[in-house]
């Protein structure tokens, strides 16, 4: 099934809440809706829109938005040990997590409460709290527009990494994921060395799926903006990872500076909101946008802001940062 708009108001379709307009907006179900789509010709310019969590338009976008909106979640198959689950692009990720966790099956209990589709999961291998969507995600549905043929990718082939995957790369403009198979697990397999997440587990009586994921939207709705109130779109930012001489350089100065292991041995991970925070940036506001005063990595919209206000901010919170520590960041959301 597919349904069009036209000269569409982007507001209610953007966490930030920017009030651009996209040309034609389509919501999909399917591979052959895509197909019908795309034969009757390529369009110029088009992009996947799915819950706009993570991007920001800063102009009205002249081409066609992909929005998909099937919501089917299916077992694919269930040895009593594990299950594998095809999950539909449009499906919401959060009640997809709630699905999981009322049929006792582990592995995304810690990806509770991030907004936007299944679909978008693999794009930038959403994380939080020690575990990753590449833990989980098996193979990845695609429609290839460049073909109009339909493919599968193993997931071990979606060069997933921080906040990273192929479809920010090689695949970027050239496919639209259709649907995600996961592999979940009922045994159980608390993970809670992340932040206040023991703390909080313990508190709601012992590590159960379900006091875990209460545990985790718990501790998340006290440090980061609900976008239904404040507009934003979660970090705006990613950790940079840099190499050990620019770490340890780095740490004589600010000893207290946190770092982490990098996938890669030979760099660290820093926190993009500890810089911005001691560059003096946490909190700090210009007109309609802002740094959220809870969390330094989120900038928020304080209603009304525009795409370029918020990026234009957005520049002065890097070159802060560059200023006082030589490190560059870069954005995670998508700027359109
Ligand atoms: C309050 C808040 C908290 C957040 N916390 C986290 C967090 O803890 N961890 C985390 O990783 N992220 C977090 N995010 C970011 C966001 O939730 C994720 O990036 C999420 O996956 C976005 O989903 P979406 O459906 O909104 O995607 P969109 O914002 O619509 O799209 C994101 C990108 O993926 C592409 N895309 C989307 N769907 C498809 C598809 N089917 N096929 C091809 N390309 C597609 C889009 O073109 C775009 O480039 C947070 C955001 C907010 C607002």
């Amino acid at each position: 099934m597919i349904r069009e708009y036209t000269d569409t108001d982007l507001s209610p379709r953007n966490s930030f809440h920017v009030a651009q307009r996209a040309a034609r907006l389509v919501e999909f179900e399917t591979a052959d809706d895509l197909r019908t789509l795309f034969a009757a010709g390529v369009p110029e310019r088009w992009t996947v829109l799915a819950g706009g969590n993570n991007i920001l338009f800063t102009r009205d976008y002249d081409g066609v938005l992909l929005t998909p909106v099937a919501t089917g979640i299916e077992i694919l198959s269930d040895d009593g040990r594990t299950a594998l689950v095809r999950v539909e692009a449009g499906v919401e990720w959060d009640d997809l997590v709630q699905w999981a966790v009322e049929r006792g099956l582990w592995g995304i209990e810690n990806l509770t409460a991030i907004p936007g589709k299944a679909g978008a999961a693999p794009v930038q291998n959403i994380g939080a709290y020690g575990c990753e969507a590449k833990d989980v995600i098996e193979r990845v549905h695609l429609f290839r527009t460049d073909t109009l043929a339909e493919e599968t990718l193993a997931g071990a082939d979606c060069g997933f990494g921080y906040r990273e995957s192929v479809f920010k790369h090689a695949l970027r403009g050239r496919a639209v994921i259709t649907a995600v198979e996961i592999r979940l697990s009922h045994t159980p397999a608390p993970r809670l060395g992340y932040g206040d997440v023991e703390r909080e587990v313990a508190a709601r009586g012992g590590a159960t799926l379900r006091n875990i994921r209460e545990a985790i939207a718990s501790i998340r709705r006290a440090k980061l903006p609900d976008p239904a109130e404040t507009g934003n779109a979660g970090s705006f930012f990613k950790n940079p990872v840099v190499d050990r001489a620019t770490a340890e350089r780095l740490l004589a100065e600010w000893p207290d500076m946190p770092h982490y292991p990098a996938a890669d041995p030979a760099r660290v991970k820093l926190a993009a909101g500890w810089l911005i925070d001691r560059a003096g940036m946490k909190g700090r506001t210009e007109g309609r946008v802002g740094v959220h005063a809870r969390q330094a990595l989120v900038l928020v919209n304080l209603g009304g802001a525009t795409g370029s206000e918020v990026i234009a901010f957005a520049r002065k919170v890097q070159q802060a940062v560059l200023d006082r520590f030589g490190i560059a960041i870069e954005t995670e959301v998508n700027i359109l």
